[in-house]
């Protein structure tokens, strides 16, 4: 009795939460970050990192190769028609390229999902990250983090109909779907392991599944789960109060130091140039959410 009015809506929703992505023909654009609103980065003149491999290899090719998110809106989103990535967290790489002397529209990005980071960056696949990457203590035995440029922390997406789930202690027997190798993931399974925990590779899918009645909530930062709230307002919100703390880094390659502390020097020269404000309220700020003060940022010593 349920499915059959329950399908058909949970199909108009994902297609409604398509629609939103893709732009509809005839209907005004998504509140995407809109290109003539993002600032533009001075590039840094004369820059040299000969203590940094990575730089080097970089500067030696012309540019650098990003990792990112594409399926994050205002943080990491890519356009499938144009294969242009947008968001905060593509400011970001962007401005850290200029600071490090290459012009950001050089920056070849690639889709990394969370799972995948730290082979990336240690089998040099990718110069550097930037993509809702938590900075950590098991992380950092593996990479390198330079920041934190933002602070997140873990929340829920629900269904509009939800009336049950108001906060991590409500998942029990429920199903709950986050991605594989993310902190949120683990945050579940270790501390409310009575929750049913489902994994896919990224949250786009965990999203998808929602929508469909597959799983009773997504759980990953609150920065994520709000862009999607956003895309499907009338489908989707985010309850509770986030309930972990998520310092967001940028990750190199671990004993690159040299490139760890020279985008620590980038991330606080943009922010007091206001760089960083502006590429919020071009990108996560149409979220709803006011800047927040950036994080202070943890130039930890060489190991
Ligand atoms: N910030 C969390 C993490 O780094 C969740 C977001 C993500 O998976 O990128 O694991």
């Amino acid at each position: 009795m349920f499915r059959t009015t329950r399908v058909p809506r949970a199909l108009c929703a994902l297609l409604t939460l398509l629609a939103a992505a893709c732009g509809k023909q005839g209907s005004p654009p998504g509140k995407g970050p809109a290109p003539e609103k993002l600032p533009h980065y001075q590039v840094a003149r004369d820059f040299r990192l000969p203590g940094s491999r990575t730089w080097t290899r970089a500067e030696k090719r012309g540019y650098f190769v990003v990792g990112a998110k594409e399926d994050q809106p205002y943080l990491g989103e890519k356009d499938p028609a144009t294969g242009t990535y947008s968001g905060f967290d593509i400011e970001i790489a962007r401005m850290m390229s200029a600071s490090l002397g290459l012009p950001p529209r050089t920056i070849r990005f690639r889709t990394i999902a969370s799972a995948n980071r730290e082979t990336a960056l240690q089998n040099g696949q990718i110069d550097y990250y930037v993509g809702t990457y938590t900075i950590n203590a098991n992380r950092k035995k593996l990479v390198g983090f330079a920041g934190p440029y933002y602070m997140a922390g873990q929340s829920l997406l629900v269904r509009k109909d939800e009336n049950d789930i108001h906060g991590p202690q409500d998942l029990v027997g429920k199903r709950v779907c986050s991605a594989a190798g993310s902190t949120p993931y683990q945050r579940i399974r270790t501390d409310y392991p009575k929750a049913v925990l489902v994994a896919y590779d990224t949250y786009s899918v965990c999203v998808d599944n929602l929508l469909t009645y597959q799983v009773d909530a997504v759980t990953t930062d609150d920065a994520i789960l709000i862009g999607y709230a956003a895309k499907a307002p009338g489908e989707l919100k985010v309850v509770g109060k986030p309930f972990s703390e998520e310092p967001y880094g940028i990750g190199v390659p671990r004993g690159d130091n040299a490139l760890r502390l020279a985008l620590d020097d980038a991330l606080q020269a943009r922010e007091k140039n206001g760089d960083w404000k502006k590429a919020y309220d071009a990108t996560l700020g149409l979220s709803g959410v006011p800047a927040p003060h950036p994080p202070a940022i943890d130039r930890y010593p060489a190991s």
